[in-house]
């Protein structure tokens, strides 16, 4: 699950990383309350930050013409009236896709006067199974086309998982990023705590892009993190009830949502054959041999290895929302899962869906006579593949006609 960066900032400031002051805003008064009490308190310059989960924002172009969804403003008025250019506007960047994104939250912040822009990100890293720690002296751009073109500007350290990231790694990464002076005990004290939040909040990503070096109140150089990204490992939501509450459905494709109400694994994807299948590797396995008799896959869909009657339907009902779906696989193994309880839910959802598209479905394992008597006696027009090779080809057939 993703956060916003403001909600990314509430958890790092938590856990001692040094994030600009500023305040969420979902209307234009409560920006200009925001504004006043930033600027009365000595603030040169405010920034006005779109808050959605997709990134490039700074690039970013609203649907309304107005260009950049991050903005510096020097007085309350222009700011209350840049956040009302992007409040209720939809923002869309390098990584919304041309739909883009509705702005409803704004982020207002004090400034900062930056003088150097760094990247830092705490990760898994599946080659060595540990934490990763990735820094880069070329902060504030596309870090993927930083390590594809020079790749030697990143700097990696790895964390031993077991005793946690150490002083002297974060003293380290500090000097490989040229930090001198005072400079090194506060980007250690940084990047511990990143590591901190990374670890804690069983995250899967905390990205700060940029990481800068300010200037502080005294006119010295200060670490501060100008924006954050933090992504929570799904599975350990249970155990982190604020965060949960940080999710931001709006964010989420629609579908998806309503799947996960229902403990389906569902991603849409560009295709026309929509599958239902149960296990993640065996929903792979059937996508690849659609795909292998010429058809494309509509959708991931694994409904589980306990999947009830209700989830069946409620499985259909998602797939079909999809407008791009002419044909249905169920590709089904009997394990723990009974083959009969699931013919079961096949026949309520196409009775209850009403559904007139090629459907062809494939049972196999625990009490699959039952299910296939069940699928027969029903009356419905499916049609049966004896195989996953034979329905994969049945399916793709089904639409070439
Ligand atoms: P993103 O485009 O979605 O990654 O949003 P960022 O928060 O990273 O902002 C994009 C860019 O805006 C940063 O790389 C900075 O160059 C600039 N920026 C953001 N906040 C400030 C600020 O407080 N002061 C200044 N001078 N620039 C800022
Ligand atoms: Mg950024």
């Amino acid at each position: 699950m993703n956060i916003h960066e403001y909600q990314a900032k509430q958890l790092l400031s938590q856990y001692g990383v040094t994030v600009p002051q500023g305040f969420p805003c979902t209307s234009a008064d409560e920006v200009r309350k925001a504004a006043e009490t930033l600027f009365s308190a000595g603030t040169q310059r405010v920034v006005i930050k779109s808050q959605t989960h997709a990134g490039g924002r700074g690039k970013g172009t609203f649907k309304n013409g107005f260009q950049g969804g991050v903005q510096l403003r020097a007085n309350v008025e222009e700011t209350v009236s840049t956040a009302q250019s992007m409040l209720g506007q939809t923002l869309v960047t390098k990584q919304t896709g041309e739909d883009g994104r509705l702005i409803s939250t704004v982020l207002i912040e004090k400034a900062s006067n930056i003088r150097r822009e760094l990247y830092v990100a705490v990760l898994l890293d599946r080659d060595t199974s540990r934490p990763l720690i990735m820094a880069s002296r070329a902060g504030g751009m596309d870090i993927e086309e930083v390590a594809a073109k020079t790749p030697e500007k990143i700097i990696k350290e790895t964390i031993d998982p077991a005793i946690g990231m150490m002083p002297y790694q974060a003293r380290k990464l500090a000097v490989a990023l040229e930090l001198t002076g005072p400079l090194i005990n506060q980007a250690t004290k940084l990047l511990l705590g990143l590591y901190k939040t990374w670890w804690e909040c069983d995250a899967s990503l905390v990205e700060v892009n940029p990481l800068c070096v300010v200037e502080g109140p005294d006119g010295a150089d200060a670490i501060v993190a100008v924006d954050a990204k933090v992504s929570i490992d799904d599975n350990a939501l249970y155990r982190h009830k604020n965060i949960q509450a940080m999710r931001d459905l709006a964010e989420e494709a629609p579908l998806e949502t309503e799947a996960s109400k229902y403990n389906l694994n569902y991603i849409k994807l560009d295709g026309s054959i929509a599958c239902l299948v149960n296990g993640a590797g065996l929903a792979m396995a059937t996508m690849d041999i659609i795909q292998h008799f010429g058809g494309s896959p509509a959708n991931f869909l694994d409904v589980g290895g306990g999947a009830t009657k209700e989830q069946v339907t409620a499985a259909f009902k998602i797939i079909l929302n999809d407008p791009n779906v002419k044909a249905i696989l169920v590709n089904i193994f009997g394990g723990i899962m009974r083959c009969d309880v699931i013919a079961d839910g096949i026949v309520a959802a196409v009775k209850e869906t009403h559904l007139n598209l090629p459907l062809v479905v494939r049972l196999e394992g625990n009490n699959v006579k039952v299910g296939q008597k069940i699928l027969q006696e029903s009356g419905l027009p499916l049609i049966t593949g004896d195989t996953m090779a034979d329905a994969a080809e049945k399916v793709v057939r089904s639409i070439q006609k």
